[in-house]
């Protein structure tokens, strides 16, 4: 049914990079085998999920949007998609993202634009818009995307559906090409919050073969999943006064503050919290990833991966003209951006400061915590705009991600959840933040508002 549905919509979306139907029918005859032998099934046994292609997977193209890597197979698998196929999800396809996930609307993919579903002349968000919007249009049930800064978060506000950042460490990044090795974190996307529950349950959990895995117990999230907040009170949520205001959507803003009244009614207990360094989120941001995208995209090189330009006169040139023609101007804007911040004589005035703004933040996080359990805000300043719009202004590109981006820099796991629709039918994401490994937290509240 799924390969139905992209085969009949997949003309006017393009949220697939490729689609793994051989793989895909193989993997549910194995699931209808062992259900005919009477054996035991995994947790996702015939759930069809789409994976962003930025996820390495063993024998299948792995392009991260990007022409630098047009043809690179990698020959090892990533953990999570390990962890899907032994739970029998069936994966249907690899999904369109931003090039090397630097972007907030899909538009920065080096093959194809991905349309939203609500609306096809409108973007679906980024970097992860391929999953966001296979999942909103029923390509697949649920989807693994990546964020550093947003990118599952705000796609899944602006087509939608659920998306969750878990904790910096809770899922392996093995296999995840990385873009800021700080910040990024693999999460899921559902179309309710148990479905996204449950496709985090399948990837959590310690991984020896990434470094900063962390060592915890993992809890059954299903658990959680109450229909209420009572008793009244026991759940105290927290409104971050400096979302709301400058250059925030009117009707967002609206949406939210009827979500804030819905949780209210629940059972929580409301109060304003000041987050005074939120509003530098944004440029310590741009500082930090590029820094390390800068480091880590210096691998592309023409020899060990994917597209090599052709006829060099030497090897300097080889390198230069394979990364001058195999990187799109987006990525070479970082790479550039990160190199200056990192090099003598800038490094203390623009990375090592960044990195202290960074812990501003987090302490800013940490005295909320003291206070309440949960924080909300409005997951986008506004809802999805139009394909062009914005492409020639990298900064007001930039500040689709002016609420998500903290949350990454402080290492923190936030949900988006729909909260309603602009008048122009298009949908608005509330977004939820808790305390690290607090997603118990944020799939209890975010069940119970749902
Ligand atoms: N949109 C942000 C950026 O362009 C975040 C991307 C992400 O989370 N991967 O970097």
């Amino acid at each position: 049914e799924a390969l139905e549905r992209i085969q009949a919509l997949e003309p006017k979306l393009h949220s697939f990079l490729c689609v793994t139907a051989d793989r895909a029918l193989e993997q549910a005859r194995q699931v209808d085998a062992k259900i005919a032998a009477g054996e035991e099934i995994g947790l996702l046994a015939g759930i069809p999920v789409g994976i962003k292609d930025n996820l390495c997977t063993q024998g299948i193209p792995t392009t991260c949007g990007s022409r630098i890597l047009e043809n690179f197979v990698p020959p090892y698998e990533s953990t999570v998609t390990q962890k899907l196929a032994a739970a029998g999800a069936v994966m249907v396809g690899k999904t369109n993202l931003d090039e090397f996930a630097m972007g907030s609307s899909t538009e920065n993919s080096a093959y194809q634009v991905t349309a939203n579903p609500w609306d096809l002349e409108r973007v679906p968000g980024g970097s992860s818009g391929g999953s966001a919007a296979a999942v909103a249009a029923r390509e697949c049930v649920v989807a693994l995307g990546s964020d550093t800064g947003g990118s599952i978060r705000q796609p899944a506000s602006f087509c939608g559906v659920v998306g969750l950042k878990p904790t910096y460490g809770l899922v392996s990044r093995y296999g995840l090409v990385a873009y800021a090795s700080s910040l990024d974190q693999i999460g899921p996307f559902g179309r309710s919050v148990e479905d996204a529950a449950v496709l985090l349950q399948a990837i959590a959990g310690y991984d020896a073969k990434d470094s900063t895995s962390l060592n915890v117990e993992i809890p059954d999230y299903s658990k959680f999943l109450k229909p209420d907040l009572k008793p009244r009170g026991r759940r105290k949520i927290g409104v971050i006064q400096e979302t709301f205001g400058e250059g925030l959507d009117p009707v967002v803003e609206a949406a939210v503050t009827k979500a804030i009244q819905q949780l209210q009614d629940l059972g929580a207990e409301i109060q304003v919290i000041s987050c005074p360094s939120f509003r530098y989120g944004l440029p310590t941001y741009y500082i930090i990833a590029p820094s390390e995208a800068s480091a880590n995209l210096a691998r592309y090189d023409g020899v060990k991966y994917g597209f090599r330009s052709e006829d060099p006169d030497n090897i300097l040139a080889m390198y230069t003209k394979t990364r001058a023609q195999g990187f799109g101007s987006e990525v070479k804007r970082r790479i550039m951006i990160g190199t200056y911040a990192l090099s003598a004589g800038y490094y203390d005035a623009y990375y090592l400061k960044a990195q202290k703004v960074r812990t501003l933040i987090k302490q800013d996080f940490e005295r909320a915590f003291e206070q309440v359990d949960l924080l909300v805000c409005p997951t986008a300043p506004s809802t999805a705009f139009k394909a062009g719009e914005k492409t020639a202004d990298p900064l007001s590109m930039y500040l689709s991600d002016l609420m998500t981006i903290p949350v990454n820099l402080a290492g923190l796991p936030g949900l988006s959840v729909p909260c309603g629709f602009d008048d122009k039918g298009m949908p608005i994401g509330l977004q939820m933040i808790s305390n690290v490994l607090r997603e118990d937290i944020l799939f209890q509240v975010a069940y119970a508002y749902e």
